[in-house]
């Protein structure tokens, strides 16, 4: 989760009851409690752990950890899937978890990422210092990487942009200051870029690429295709409906994308998933179904308020719409969080 967005992000990260079943009781029972999950053997090689998050504003505030996967191949070395966010006593926790597996840090082959929010990438940097190995990331995510370094939002892009949707003059300031003081984002060069559909580079595993965008351009999907096993990240949460459109904008509509990326998922076929947070769950499909249905059902709502006033502005098509915490108590980073929203399923509406 990028939680700094997440945390301002109305409606999207509510915990949900879905009907999905945590795999592996102590994970489930460590969501729970609030803690961070214990090392967990998932099978034939395959770990997970969780890696705590930040002190500070997660998705409200429950949010302990990121679920790092540790993989070994049949050559003698480890793979990390989403190392978790960059501290020295992650960093630590991490070595003790691949002890615990019965590996060491200068064993890790390839750090594998599934996107760019620093609770997933955050380590990845310190991690490929003390043991070499390359970080990968979908091509797509090193494009979006490169695009913030590169466009970091002035006062004056985020006024037109509130401009563009309607938003009263007397609600800029409240946002306007916000400018410059989201998160910075892990800036950093993966080593190797992979593309949908390949294979990475894990010696005697079928280990597939998939490209899932939505909540990132370029989130990347893992499956094991032997142990049928999908490394979600946060493209699927057995705990709450992603964000979308948290990378940056690439020029295409994360909702669409997010949607196809669901359905990509669905069509493996495989029932089992380690996602970014939460707990290893099965009954991946149903899953998919619910974040689907919760992202159309938002879709739909926007695509009514249009059919009812077509020249509405964004902001006024915002205002008409259900919020959790109530469309007046919308304000700052969270106003500008439904806004966001609303802009993307609008788009979607018109493009359909
Ligand atoms: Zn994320």
């Amino acid at each position: 989760m990028h939680y700094s967005s997440h945390s301002a992000r109305p409606g999207d990260c509510v915990m949900t009851t879905s009907g999905v079943v945590a795999s592996r009781a102590a994970q489930g029972s460590a969501w729970n409690d609030g803690g961070v999950a214990p090392l967990d053997f998932v099978r034939d090689g395959i770990w997970t752990v969780g890696v705590a998050m930040p002190t500070g504003p997660t998705p409200g505030g429950r949010i302990p950890c990121t679920l790092a996967s540790i993989v070994a191949d049949d050559a003698g070395g480890v793979h990390v899937i989403d190392p978790g966010s960059g501290s020295d006593d992650n960093l630590a926790a991490l070595a003790t978890a691949l002890e615990g597996s019965g590996h060491r840090l200068d064993q890790v082959r390839s750090i594998i990422v599934t996107h760019l929010h620093h609770d997933h990438l955050g380590l990845a940097e310190r991690l490929r210092d003390v043991s070499g190995a390359p970080i990968v990331l979908h091509r797509d995510e090193q494009a979006a990487l490169d695009r913030l370094a590169a466009d970091r939002p002035s006062v004056e892009t985020e006024r037109a942009r509130l401009l563009g949707w309607g938003v009263p003059a007397e609600r800029h300031t409240e946002i306007l200051q916000l400018v410059g003081r989201s998160a910075t984002p892990v800036l950093l060069r993966a080593d190797v870029v992979v593309d949908d559909g390949q294979l990475l580079d894990v010696p005697g595993r079928r280990m597939r690429a998939i490209h899932t965008p939505g909540h990132t351009p370029g989130h990347l999907t893992v499956v094991d295709e032997d142990t049928r096993l999908v490394f979600t990240g946060d493209h699927v949460s057995p705990v709450l409906h992603p964000g979308l459109g948290l990378g940056g904008d690439d020029g295409h509509n994360p909702v669409l994308q997010y949607q196809r990326s669901l359905r990509r998922i669905i069509d493996l076929g495989v029932d089992e998933a380690v996602p970014g947070h939460g707990y290893r769950f099965v009954g991946l499909a149903q899953r998919c179904a619910e974040h689907a249905q919760h992202h159309q059902r938002r879709t739909d709502e926007v695509a009514s308020a249009l059919d009812s006033s077509p020249g509405a502005s964004i902001f006024e098509v915002a205002s008409r719409l259900t919020w959790s915490v109530g469309w007046e108590n919308l304000a700052g980073f969270t106003l500008v969080s439904a806004l966001q929203q609303t802009a993307m399923h609008a788009d979607a509406v018109r493009s359909r």
